[in-house]
């Protein structure tokens, strides 16, 4: 039984993690999508609704789950029972990123792998925040997000 996580901030999802998900999906036979708690990020949306947004994107893939997780990356894998982390590569300033918490990861946990997988060469450009400055300043999003997250987006900014 091959199983994994899939942790990140998700702020929103995007159509590069959804595409991450759906490859990482066939790749184990468990994959467990889960929302963290970066102390360094300040997020626009709740972990609830990180979550919610996940689940409503990949109803249709049967081996996935939706967590969420507070604290150290490798307690959480403890109790879930895995040593896989699969990770999203983008750009040369990723795999600066990934590769120190891939070597911090295996310090803590000696038996942890880090799986990436490399974006689609149409997603490659995105990233979360700069989706939520496009829609703070007015922009059409419509193609780096699913319209329920493009909707909650929007909402998000009309409230503030
Ligand atoms: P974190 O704060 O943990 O980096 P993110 O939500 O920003 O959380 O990213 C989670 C993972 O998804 C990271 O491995 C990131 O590189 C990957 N990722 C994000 N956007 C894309 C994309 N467009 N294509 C491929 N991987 C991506």
């Amino acid at each position: 039984m091959r199983k994994a996580v899939y942790p990140g901030t998700f702020d929103p999802v995007t159509y590069g993690h959804l595409d991450i998900i759906k490859r990482g999906s066939k790749i184990f036979d468990e994959l467990i999508v889960s929302v963290g708690h970066n102390p360094l990020k300040q997020p626009l949306f709740t972990i609830t609704e990180r979550m919610d947004m996940i689940s409503n994107n990949t109803r249709g893939i049967q081996n996935i789950s939706v967590d969420c997780f507070e604290g150290m990356l490798t307690d959480y894998m403890k109790e879930l029972q895995t040593n896989v982390i699969l990770r999203g590569l983008r750009t040369l300033s990723d795999f600066d990123y990934e590769f120190q918490r891939a070597l911090t990861n295996r310090v803590l946990k000696t038996d942890v792998e880090t799986v990436f997988i490399m974006t689609s060469q149409e997603y490659s450009y995105l990233n979360s925040s700069l989706i939520k400055e496009a829609v703070s300043l007015g922009g059409d999003i419509s193609m780096f997000v699913p319209s329920d997250v493009e909707k909650l987006l929007q909402q998000k900014f009309e409230n503030r």
